[in-house]
């Protein structure tokens, strides 16, 4: 077989890593890097570290409006597509790089695998909910991660193309969180210099349209973060760079660290051996999961329900009191709840191809 792989994103790198190694012993990979993230330490770091082939194509589109960078990113897979006649063309998550594959490949009449597929919040502002539900409804191979993705396909009568898979980001846990040590890790301060990883801290990252858009919202989390019996250790999206130094300087900081983005193999261990994680990342919603580490989501929609039992992952509005109310509620930990797979979901999306692929799908 020869599958098309699209990527553009960081959480889509880790994905795509675990996949690709399994996917390469028997089939041809064409690799597409739309270019969507571009720094060293959002991208090519996560190449290296992972080792995760270089790119066949990289497209080099970044930036603009939703609009405007799906619409390059369509035109220039378009041509890719046309010129490579894949047999699948494989999409994970729910970035603008995973819709414009899905509508390039859809109007061509190559089929698609939509790895995350069913995944749903439940709220139309959230822009990645718009990417999932068109990616999976024009996908012929939905691929879930967990049970409750798979009702959620079911509700939408995508039933009969689901097969569950578990969640390859649970695969890539396992496999890179124990390559690094703490005592490894380097922080690059944003505002310069370095720093070492505190011993006991919280790990925070936001970088979501939802809390992003205005300083209101970072100031209510910061003012939070600051009343914290630890530091905090905050690796900084570049969406939120500018803003994050500013309202640094305004509120007089002391207990949060603004770092860099770090490597995945750094992100892993610093879940591990954080006291308490705080995110509007679903990634790193569930690797607080894994790592068993409490965690406290900055949105007021669920994004991994699995996530939520035992308050091990509560929800909290961008508001100061709200969030250290969340923080203080205790979790409850059931060892032998494991809703995301047995860490084979990578062979389990190469087998589920090679099936289909077998069959023959209806176009
Ligand atoms: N991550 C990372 N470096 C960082 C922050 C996060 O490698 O500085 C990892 C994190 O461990 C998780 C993934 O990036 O695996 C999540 O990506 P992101 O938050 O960008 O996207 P989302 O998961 O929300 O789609």
């Amino acid at each position: 077989m020869k599958i098309l792989t699209i990527v553009g994103a960081r959480p889509q790198f880790i994905k795509a890593a675990v996949v690709s190694h399994v996917l390469r012993k028997k089939h041809q990979e064409v690799l597409v890097h739309t270019g969507q993230h571009f720094d060293y330490n959002m991208s090519q770091q996560f190449f290296e570290e992972l080792n995760i082939p270089a790119p066949d194509y990289n497209l080099g589109i970044r930036g603009g409006s939703h609009g405007e960078m799906t619409g390059k990113m369509l035109m220039e897979i378009e041509k890719v597509l046309v010129k490579e006649a894949p047999d699948w063309v494989l999409l994970y998550g729910d970035t603008n790089s995973t819709l414009a594959g899905a509508l390039a490949a859809a109007k061509l009449h190559m089929p698609i695998c939509h790895v995350e597929a069913g995944t749903r919040t439940h709220c139309r502002t959230n822009p990645e909910e718009i990417n999932r539900i068109c990616t999976d409804h024009v996908s012929s191979l939905l691929l879930g991660c967990t049970a409750s993705a798979m009702e959620e396909m079911k509700r939408e009568g995508l039933e009969t193309r689901g097969v569950l898979v578990g969640d390859p980001m649970y695969d890539a846990f396992l496999e890179y969180s124990g390559k690094k040590e703490i005592t490894d890790i380097e922080l690059q301060l944003l505002s310069g210099g370095t720093a070492a990883v505190p011993e006991k801290y919280c790990y925070l990252t936001c970088h979501r349209e939802e809390n992003t858009n205005r300083d209101e919202d970072l100031r209510e989390i910061f003012k939070a973060m600051e009343q914290l019996d630890f530091p905090v250790i905050y690796p900084v999206h570049p969406r939120n760079h500018v803003r994050a130094l500013r309202l640094q300087a305004e509120m007089q900081l002391n207990n949060v660290l603004l770092v860099q983005p770090v490597g995945y193999l750094e992100s892993a261990c610093m879940v591990k051996n954080a006291q308490l994680v705080v995110t509007d990342s679903g990634g790193l919603q569930r690797e607080a999961f894994f790592a068993g580490k409490k965690c406290v989501t900055l949105l007021d929609f669920v994004v991994w329900p699995e996530t939520m039992v035992g308050n091990r992952n509560v929800l909290a509005k961008p508001k100061a009191e709200e969030i250290l109310e969340k923080i203080a509620i205790p979790q409850e930990i059931s060892k032998n709840y494991s809703p995301f797979g047995d860490g084979h979901a990578a062979e389990k999306i190469v087998n589920a191809l090679e099936k289909i692929n077998e069959k023959g799908i209806d176009k």
